[in-house]
């Protein structure tokens, strides 16, 4: 015990060493991935993930947040979405069920305001963006085990085949046939694409997220010019349409509000942070004819929301919404407008999701 403890403690200071690299949504990679997996790959193979499984579990709300289920392929979009393959995530289900206990929206609402608790660990498996590969790949893995799954829908994007902004900026970046590219707004920079286009993508993606003054569409007519790729044009459907939404909600899975457009909502009005929030809630309840009472903040990170924002979810009417920065959820501690998740990456490796997972079960919040 006091040998596993040690562990962890020097553990953790690697951890603290690591530079976290963002995507649109919070975090969601590590440039020193390796030494972060093989730590992971340590704690399994010494048979510290197996102890730490068998630890009395704390009664906590641990929240995974997944985006696209598939294999990064030749996507379109930016690589950085893909939290798992199929088998993969089959795979973390499997495990899950067996070691804790997989929740529901209304067990975790519940647990949010102190109605109800997890002698085993509950474990809330979110899904945000509406992607079209959620139907196709998770829904089905997630009914044929029995558990539920909560899916976060941005309502103008529902049966869409436009890249959103962060898939669009990829897109360009990837497919770009130039080695250098010059911005001219919002202020004259170059960017060396013939190195790692995904560098450069990091730095667009902090651009967008953080300029409160920003014109985002100019912004990205500006990158289609710099790149040389122009105007997108969108061949195929990428997201969950009206129909399949249908099928998921009343085949048991939880449906909840990413707004209606996508936006970084402490970039709005408090107008138009509340018609985000209560149109996308609306279309959805007309359309499923279920309370939707759950929302996750576009891109998640502390910056990403604010006090409006709760304002205007309580005037709506939702009972939890969900942030992105890492982090898990410990009864009588838990904020009902800032329920903690942390990120699930395909790079990350089953050795990691064990140790992040396990670790979150046993100390209150995952140790990478
Ligand atoms: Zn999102």
């Amino acid at each position: 015990m006091n040998m596993m403890t040690g562990g962890i403690v020097r553990l953790m200071a690697v951890q603290g060493q690591m530079n976290i690299r963002t995507s649109h949504n919070g975090v969601v990679g590590y440039q020193k991935r390796s030494k972060r997996q093989r730590l992971a790959s340590a704690m399994v193979a010494t048979g510290a993930v197996r102890m730490l499984e068998k630890f009395p579990q704390r009664n906590c709300l641990v929240v995974l947040n997944y985006h696209r289920i598939g294999s990064i392929g030749n996507t379109a979009g930016d690589p950085n979405l893909y939290s798992a393959t199929p088998r993969d995530f089959e795979e973390q289900v499997r495990w899950i069920k067996k070691n804790y206990h997989i929740s529901s929206m209304d067990e975790a609402i519940a647990f949010v305001e102190g109605k109800e608790t997890f002698r085993r660990t509950g474990i809330l498996l979110t899904f945000d963006d509406g992607y079209k590969d959620n139907y196709d790949y998770a829904f089905p893995i997630l009914q044929r085990h029995k558990v539920q799954g909560t899916f976060f829908i941005c309502t103008s994007y529902i049966g869409g085949s436009q890249l959103p902004w962060w898939d669009q900026i990829a897109y360009m970046l990837k497919t770009s046939q130039k080695s250098e590219m010059v911005l001219n707004y919002p202020e004259r920079l170059s960017f060396d694409l013939s190195a790692s286009w995904m560098q450069v993508l990091d730095r667009l993606l902090a651009i967008y997220k953080s300029g409160h003054d920003l014109d985002k569409d100019r912004f990205l007519r500006e990158i289609g010019l710099a790149t040389g790729t122009g105007d997108l044009r969108p061949n195929e459907r990428i997201f969950i349409d009206k129909d399949e939404l249908k099928e998921m909600s009343e085949g048991g899975m939880a449906i909840g509000s990413h707004t209606h457009s996508h936006p970084l909502l402490s970039h709005l009005s408090q107008e138009e942070q509340l018609e985000e929030v209560v149109s996308s809630k609306r279309l959805l309840e007309e359309h499923l004819g279920i309370d939707i009472q759950s929302l996750a903040y576009p891109v998640g990170s502390p910056d990403s929301f604010d006090g409006r924002t709760q304002a205007a979810l309580r005037e709506a009417g939702y009972r939890v919404a969900f942030s992105f920065y890492g982090g898990s959820n410990v009864a009588g501690r838990t904020e009902r407008f800032d329920i903690r998740r942390h990120h699930v990456g395909i790079g990350d490796g089953e050795a990691l999701f064990r140790v992040r997972t396990s670790t979150a079960a046993v100390m209150g919040k995952p140790l990478f």
